[in-house]
C-alpha cells in the first residue's frame, strides 16, 4: 500500500480534495492511503475523502509560514515515509514545494496539469515556454515523488464513504516562527463581480463542480460568483458573494448553477437581462424568476456545455481555414 501526503489548500480549504484525483491517477483506485496535512482549529469544516487528516492547531501564523510547513512535512515524512507528496500550486504551495524538495534532496515537478500512465511509467504534464508547449516529465528518482498541482484543473467526487481518522500534530516544529501578524486582510481578487457582463454563479448544488466554473467562465468571457453557501463552506472567496450580505450585480447573463434562490440571494440580482438556472429541482425558487431553466445536475451541465463550446470553436476554426 502506497502512502500519499497532501498539503491542504490554505486559500480554499475545501478544494483540497481535488488533489485526491491526482493521487488516484498516480496510484490507482484503492492502492494508497491518503493523508491530509490541514491547518484549522475547527474540526467541523474539514474536507472529506481522506484516510487520515493530520491537524495542526492553527495559531493564525503557522499556515502562513512556509518554513514551518516545510519542517512539519519533513518531520511527518521521517515518521511515515510517504511515497508521494502533493502540494497545491497556490502562492503558499509555491513557497513550500521547492523548499521541501531541496531539503529532501529529490526532484520537484511543478504546476502539473495532467498525469498520464504508460504501463508502469508515469508522465507528469505541465506547460512550458509561457504555455506554448506541453512538456511530459518522467521521474526516475527514488520516492518520494514531489509534485505541485495547478489549481482548478482536477476535480474529485466522493464515490464511497471514507472513514477519516483525525490526528493532532504533536511533533516539534523546528523553531518558533519569526513572523508576527500585524493585520489580516482578505486577499483581493483581480476582478470585481459588479463589473462583469457574464457571471457563472455556483451554489450549494455546485459544490463538487466548483473548480469547473472558472473554466466555463473563461470560455464565456465572464467571471465566477457564488452564493453565501459556498462562501460559508470555505469554497468560494467572500468577495464574489452575490446577495444581501454580498454584492449587488447586474450582468447581462447570470448562470445560477445549483443555487436555490433564497430571497437574500435574489436581492443581489438587479436588472439582470437573462437568468439561466441549472437545478436538479424544478421547484427551486430561482426557477420561477429565470428566463431559461435547465433541470439537471450541475457537473453534467457544465461538462456538456464545455464540450459544445469546444466543438463550436473547432468548427469555426475549420471554416476560417477554408477561406484562407
Ligand atoms: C441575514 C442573511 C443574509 C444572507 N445573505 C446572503 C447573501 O448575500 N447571499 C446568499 O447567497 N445567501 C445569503 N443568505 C443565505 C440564504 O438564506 C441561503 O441560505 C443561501 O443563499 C443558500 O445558498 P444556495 O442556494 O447556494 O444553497 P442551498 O440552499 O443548499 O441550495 C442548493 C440548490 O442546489 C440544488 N442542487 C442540489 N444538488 C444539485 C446538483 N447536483 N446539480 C444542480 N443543482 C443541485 C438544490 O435543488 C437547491 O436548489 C443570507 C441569509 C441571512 C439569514
Amino acid at each position: 500500500m502506497k502512502r500519499t501526503l497532501i498539503l491542504q489548500d490554505t486559500e480554499v480549504p475545501m478544494r483540497s480534495n481535488a488533489l485526491l484525483e491526482v493521487n488516484r491517477r498516480i496510484h490507482g483506485e484503492k492502492n494508497s492511503e491518503s493523508w491530509l496535512l490541514a491547518f484549522s482549529s475547527d474540526q467541523e469544516s474539514l474536507p472529506e475523502g481522506f484516510d487520515t487528516i493530520m491537524l495542526v492547531q492553527d495559531e493564525g501564523i503557522v499556515k502562513q509560514d512556509a518554513r514551518h510547513i516545510c519542517a512539519i512535512i519533513i518531520d511527518l515524512h521521517e515518521r511515515h515515509a510517504f511515497d508521494t507528496i502533493l502540494i497545491p500550486g497556490t502562492w503558499l504551495g509555491r513557497m513550500v514545494a521547492p523548499r521541501v524538495a531541496r531539503r529532501m534532496g529529490v526532484g520537484l515537478v511543478a504546476e502539473i496539469n495532467d498525469v498520464q500512465r504508460h504501463g508502469e511509467d508515469l508522465e507528469f504534464v505541465r506547460t512550458a515556454y509561457s504555455g506554448n508547449v506541453l512538456a511530459g516529465i518522467a521521474m526516475k528518482s527514488e520516492p518520494p515523488i514531489i509534485l505541485s498541482i495547478k489549481p482548478g484543473i482536477f476535480s474529485w467526487e466522493l464515490k464511497s464513504q471514507v472513514k477519516t481518522v483525525v490526528q493532532h500534530y504533536k511533533g516539534e516544529i523546528a523553531s518558533p516562527s519569526s513572523l508576527t501578524p500585524l493585520e489580516r486582510k482578505q486577499r483581493p481578487l483581480s476582478y470585481d463581480i459588479r463589473d462583469s457582463d457574464v457571471l457563472i454563479s455556483g451554489g450549494g448544488g455546485a459544490k463538487r463542480a466548483y473548480p469547473m466554473l472558472e473554466t466555463l467562465a473563461k470560455e464565456l468571457g465572464g467571471e465566477v460568483s457564488a452564493s453565501r453557501k459556498l462562501v460559508d463552506q470555505g469554497i468560494a472567496n467572500r468577495s464574489i458573494q452575490v446577495g444581501q450580505s454580498g454584492k449587488i450585480v447586474s450582468p447581462r447573463l447570470y448562470i445560477a448553477i445549483g443555487i436555490d434562490g433564497a430571497i437574500q440571494h435574489v436581492e443581489g440580482l438587479q436588472n439582470v437581462e437573462t437568468i439561466l438556472s441549472v437545478n436538479t429541482s424544478p421547484d427551486a425558487p430561482i426557477c420561477s424568476i429565470s428566463d431559461v431553466v435547465v433541470v439537471g445536475d450541475a457537473k453534467t451541465f457544465i461538462e456538456k456545455l464545455l464540450q459544445k463550446i469546444a466543438l463550436y470553436n473547432e468548427q469555426t476554426k475549420e471554416r476560417a481555414n477554408e477561406y484562407t
